[in-house]
This record gives structure tokens, C-alpha cells and sequence, in this order.
């Protein structure tokens, strides 16, 4: 193996993608349903906690011309009381009506459903439906549902309701939430007289918390708009348009209305405040009572008001839960959506594609930062620090730009990055360092341990040796008359020769001797915890082993090499490093002068 600067940078490639790859194919490619959910709830959470955040600091400022008639628990006691059930006769709503209109109104919003039903007493309907038809700037609510065909037909609605959508991004697709095969019918002169009938229906997120509002529903093919799309609509375009389009980055358009949509057709909606404490809230019995002709304490003036008339009673369970408040009425839904048309507040989402570009764009920072890093602790504030200000920024991005950008993904990938690259120089180093010492202890050519290490590991072992009292030998090797090897067949074909040498005795040793290159063509083996005659045998059949190989040149050259050995043993032989080798050198030196070939013997 080859180590330099080039493969370390590849390494460092590698080490990114595999991180890039660790968290796309978690994500996207397994496309893992409880693993999106997962990381989707928390993003919507952490949405919740920006909102709140920004409410908290009163960030966004409420219309002042939106107002609420509440039917809120005075009221409803109010109507109990008066009336003995409800809901009330809809005369009752005709009066107030009539109160209203004389203040001149810009709106009355109806957040309520005007069921057709044999209970309703027919002719106060049809006075409701004709009141509301007299005036042109009433709304009222109807709800589309999936209820069975068994329990009631499916009306037909009058084609005047129908909005015409253009819809030129094939992104979003309303069949997923906003598709409805029946609907609840309201009262028949309603939908006959007026057009500024709404949808109400709502959707919630899998935790239950409404963060969005509809903008259509599809019922039998047509688009049917929701209730305060009608009411801002009409209010930003002075006219009653009913053509809109959505555009190629999924904007709700007609005229001055310009609403951002997500792939299913839903608004981000933007909050201003807490339940009943961001609009004007008027107590709706307060109202009957002057439309009665009582003397009340309060004075109203609707010039020019959006008057939304909803229930806000808890009593009533139409209670609902968004992003800062736990129980919200729907009404103040309906009043924000407007409130965010009017103000152009509406949230936007980030694309997938930029989703998936500031993740990697953080990949790159992280590993960066950390493979450039020589501190730990400073790999790790810098990556900290990253993350904070990256979580800081997404709530400023909110407050300035009215822009939802990920969280909790980018986060979690910043944290997987720091681990994973963290992990991959922390291999990289160690692969290093052990490259390093074995360059430091080996010896090119032959890759036995080198001169240093040998002289190293024999003090070592003497050591050890008289510490644990026990034998240890030393074989020392040279080859036999090599210097005439060189002359006849070449340096190179000397340096094959030393290499298969040095091959055998690795091969004739246990793996706990220290095979080392002493020198030239001179070989060490130290063998731990190996009396004198153990040595011996060792060093004859290493002898034999190498005298026995047939050492092939080229294709057609073939020769014998012999070597010469001399052994001693600690501690009857010295207990000093040159002591012990003297001894080994001098039985190597006897070998040579008695013929070569054979292991030496101490005289
Ligand atoms: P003897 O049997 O007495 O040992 O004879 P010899 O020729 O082997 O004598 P000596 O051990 O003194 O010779 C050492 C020779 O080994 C000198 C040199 O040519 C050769 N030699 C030493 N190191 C290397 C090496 O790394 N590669 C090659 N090819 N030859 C080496
Ligand atoms: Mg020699
Ligand atoms: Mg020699």
C-alpha cells in the first residue's frame, strides 16, 4: 500500500459521499413511511416553536377592520336561556344582520353552516337566504365530506359557485386531501341567491395541529374556493373574481391576490396572536340583545369592519389546535387566513431541491471544518456553533421573509456529519500512524523488521527474560559466498534471492519470533522464551530450508543458496545485547570456517 497527500483528499471525497449517501438513502431513496413522518412531525414542531416564538415578540400586526361576533360561552348560555336550544331560529341572525348593515360594513362573515333540515322552521330560512342575497357582502360556510351515498345524495351545485383554477404546476395535486364525493346541503335558497358561499373544511397535520388552510376543494370535477379565499379575494380585487390561477412556483393568483400553495393545495398560514386576544372579539348575545332593542352598556360601530361570526364557545367543542395556541376557535382561523391575504403574509415553503441543496452545502461545510481541524474541541464548537447559527437564521428567515426553511433535517445532518467525519480522520489518522511506524521498523526490500527494531526488541527481551526468568535465543544468519552470487547473476538478481530468503525463515519461524534484517545479507531471528537446543533444531531446519529451495532467477535460471548460522541462548550465553550477539557472531564465524552450510557450534 501507497500512502501520500492524493489519497488522503480521495479518502476525504469518499468519506463525504458516503455521509451524503448515509442520509439520502435514509431519506429519500428508502422512502421509509414511520422514518418521513418521524422527521416530518419534528419539522412541524419546530415550525410551531418559530411561530410561537415570533407571536411571543408580536411580530405580525392584526388588521384592526377584523372583528369576531363570538358565540362564546356567555352566549351560548345567553341563547339557552332565551331560546331553550341550539342553535337559534335564523331570525335571529336576519336581525343582527340588518343591525350590522346599517353601519355599512365591508363584511359579514358567516363561519357557520346553514343546514337545510325539516326541524328549521322553512319560512325564517328563506328570510335568512333572501337578507343575505339583499346585501352583497355576505358569506356563509358549506362543508364537503366522503360520507356514503346511503346516507345522502350528493348535491349539485349551482354553476355560478364554481371557481375556474388554471392550474400550470403539475406539483400539486388537491386529489390527495381536498378531493370530496358528498356534501352536507345547506339551506337550498342560499346556494340559489348568493355566490359567496365558502368551503370550511379544514385539515389537520398528523399531530392534529392545523397549520394550514385549504384553498379549493374538488368536488365532481370542479373547484369550489374556501370560505375567506371568497372574502380576501374580494376584498383585494374590489370585484368578484372567480378566475385564478396557479403558477409554475405554486402561486395562488387572481388580480392583487397572490397566495403561495403547497403540493396539496394548502396555504402555510402566518399567526398574529393568541386566541380572542388578536382580533376584536364582541360577545354575539350583546348584539341580539340590540337587535332586540335593549339598552346595552357597549356601543358598536362596523364601518367598514370584516365582522367573522363564528363559535368560540368551549362548550361547544368546536375547539381546534394550531401552532401557538392549544385551543383556537375556527373562526380566528378563517380571520388570520384573511388577515394573511390582506398582508401578503402567508408562509412559504422551501422546494425539496433547495431542501436537499442547503443540506449538502452543509455537508461540505462540516466535513470540511472538521477534516481542516487539528483540535477536537475546536471541530467541535466551530460545528456547534454552525448549527446555531443556522437555527438562527431559519427564524430570521421566517420573521423577514415569510419563508419556512428545514430544521430539523439539516440539523440532523450537520450532527450525522460531524460523526461520520469525525469517525472517518480518526481512521484515517490511526491508518497513518501505523503506516508511519511500520515505515519506521521494516525493512524495505525484505519487509523484515529493521537494524533499529532488532536492536530495540533484544534489549526488550533481555528484560523480560530476567523479569520472568526465562530462556530466550538469538539465531544470527548470513548467506554464504553472496558476493560472488552478485558478481555472476547481478545486484538484482542478489536482491531476489534476499527476499525469498528472508520469505523462508518468516515461513521456518513462529509468529512471535522477531525475524530482522541485520545487515546486507546478514538475518536475525530472536526467539522469545527458546532454551539452547530448541535454537539449535531450529537454525539445522532453516538451514536445510534454504539450502533445499531452488531459487528461480528467470524462466530458464535456477540456482542453490546456502546460508550460515550461529545461535546463543540468554541467559547461559550473556545477559548484555553485546554479549549475546558476540556469541551468536562468533558460532556464525565458526559455521564459516568449517565449510559453510551448517549452524555453528560454540567452542
Ligand atoms: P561469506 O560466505 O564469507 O559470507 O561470503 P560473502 O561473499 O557472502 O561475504 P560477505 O558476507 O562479506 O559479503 C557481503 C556481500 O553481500 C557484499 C555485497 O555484495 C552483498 N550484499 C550485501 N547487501 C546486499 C544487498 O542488499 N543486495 C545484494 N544484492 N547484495 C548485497
Ligand atoms: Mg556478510
Ligand atoms: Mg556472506
Amino acid at each position: 500500500m501507497k500512502f501520500n497527500i492524493n489519497s488522503k483528499f480521495i479518502d476525504y471525497i469518499a468519506y463525504f459521499l458516503i455521509t451524503i449517501s448515509i442520509i439520502f438513502i435514509t431519506l429519500f431513496v428508502s422512502n421509509n413511511k414511520m422514518i418521513l413522518n418521524f422527521f416530518n412531525d419534528a419539522e412541524n414542531k419546530s415550525f410551531d416553536y418559530r411561530q410561537s416564538l415570533l407571536v411571543k415578540h408580536k411580530h405580525l400586526k392584526p388588521n384592526n377592520n377584523i372583528v369576531i361576533l363570538a358565540i362564546d360561552d356567555a352566549s351560548y348560555e345567553y341563547v339557552l336561556d332565551h331560546y331553550g336550544e341550539w342553535p337559534i331560529s335564523r331570525k335571529v341572525y336576519t336581525d343582527i344582520i340588518n343591525l350590522i348593515e346599517k353601519d355599512k360594513p365591508k363584511a359579514i362573515v358567516f363561519d357557520l353552516m346553514f343546514i337545510k333540515s325539516f326541524k328549521n322552521d322553512s319560512a325564517s330560512d328563506k328570510l335568512l337566504a333572501d337578507t343575505m342575497a339583499k346585501y352583497d357582502n355576505i358569506y356563509t360556510g358549506i362543508n364537503f365530506d366522503n360520507e356514503s351515498f346511503d346516507l345522502r345524495k350528493p348535491i349539485d351545485m349551482p354553476e355560478k359557485m364554481k371557481s375556474n383554477v388554471d392550474i400550470q404546476n403539475k406539483n400539486i395535486n388537491f386529489e390527495k386531501v381536498f378531493r370530496f364525493t358528498n356534501c352536507r346541503p345547506i339551506i337550498q335558497q342560499l346556494l340559489d341567491n348568493t355566490t359567496k358561499v365558502g368551503m370550511i373544511n379544514i385539515n389537520r397535520s398528523n399531530d392534529g395541529i392545523i397549520r394550514t388552510a385549504p384553498s379549493f376543494a374538488v368536488y365532481k370535477g370542479e373547484y369550489y374556493p374556501y370560505l375567506s379565499l371568497i372574502v380576501g379575494n374580494d376584498y383585494v380585487n374590489n370585484n368578484d373574481k372567480k378566475a385564478f390561477v396557479i403558477d409554475k412556483n405554486s402561486n395562488l393568483k387572481s388580480g392583487n391576490l397572490n397566495i403561495p400553495l403547497t403540493n396539496t393545495g394548502e396555504c402555510v398560514l402566518n399567526w398574529y396572536g393568541p386566541a380572542q386576544q388578536t382580533y376584536k372579539n364582541i360577545p354575539f348575545y350583546k348584539l341580539v340583545e340590540l337587535s332586540k332593542g335593549h339598552k346595552i352598556s357597549d356601543t358598536y360601530n362596523f364601518k367598514d369592519k370584516i365582522v367573522f361570526v363564528g363559535t368560540t364557545a368551549q362548550s361547544l367543542f368546536d375547539t381546534k389546535s394550531v401552532p401557538i395556541d392549544k385551543i383556537y376557535p375556527g373562526v380566528e382561523i378563517h380571520a388570520t387566513y384573511l388577515n394573511n391575504i390582506i398582508d401578503n403574509t402567508f408562509i412559504r415553503k422551501t422546494t425539496q431541491i433547495a431542501d436537499s441543496i442547503i443540506i449538502i452545502f452543509l455537508i461540505i461545510v462540516v466535513t470540511t471544518i472538521v477534516f481542516l481541524s487539528t483540535s477536537a474541541i475546536f471541530a467541535i464548537l466551530s460545528t456547534s456553533l454552525i448549527a446555531t447559527a443556522y437555527y438562527m437564521a431559519s427564524y430570521y428567515i421566517m420573521k423577514f421573509f415569510n419563508l419556512w426553511v428545514p430544521d430539523i433535517l439539516p440539523l440532523f445532518s450537520i450532527l450525522i456529519t460531524f460523526a461520520i467525519s469525525y469517525l472517518a480522520k480518526y481512521l484515517l489518522k490511526s491508518r497513518d500512524f501505523e503506516y508511519q511506524y511500520k515505515l519506521a521498523t521494516t525493512d524495505g526490500l525484505t519487509e523484515l523488521y529493521n537494524h533499529r527494531y532488532f536492536q530495540d526488541t533484544l534489549r526488550k527481551q533481555i528484560e523480560t527474560s530476567k523479569r520472568y526468568n526465562q530462556p530466550f535465543s538469538l539465531i544470527i544468519i548470513d548467506i554464504d559466498f553472496f558476493k560472488n552470487f552478485n558478481d555472476s547473476y547481478g545486484h538484482q538478481a542478489g536482491d531476489a534471492v534476499l527476499k525469498s530468503v528472508a520469505h523462508i525463515l518468516k515461513r521456518n519461524t513462529r509468529a512471535t519470533d522477531f525475524v530482522c534484517r541485520y545487515g546486507g545479507e546478514e538475518m536475525s531471528i530472536i526467539l522469545p522464551y527458546t532454551d539452547n537446543k530448541e535454537a539449535l533444531a531450529n537454525a539445522e531446519r532453516i538451514c536445510k530450508a534454504v539450502s533445499s529451495h531452488i531459487f528461480r532467477l528467470t524462466n530458464n535460471v535456477e540456482c542453490n543458496v546456502t546460508i550460515s548460522l550461529g545461535v546463543s541462548t540468554f541467559p547461559q550465553d550473556g545477559d548484555t545485547p553485546q554479549a549475546i550477539i558476540e556469541k551468536a557472531d562468533k558460532a556464525l564465524y565458526w559455521a564459516k570456517e568449517h565449510g559453510r552450510n551448517q549452524v555453528g557450534k560454540n567452542e
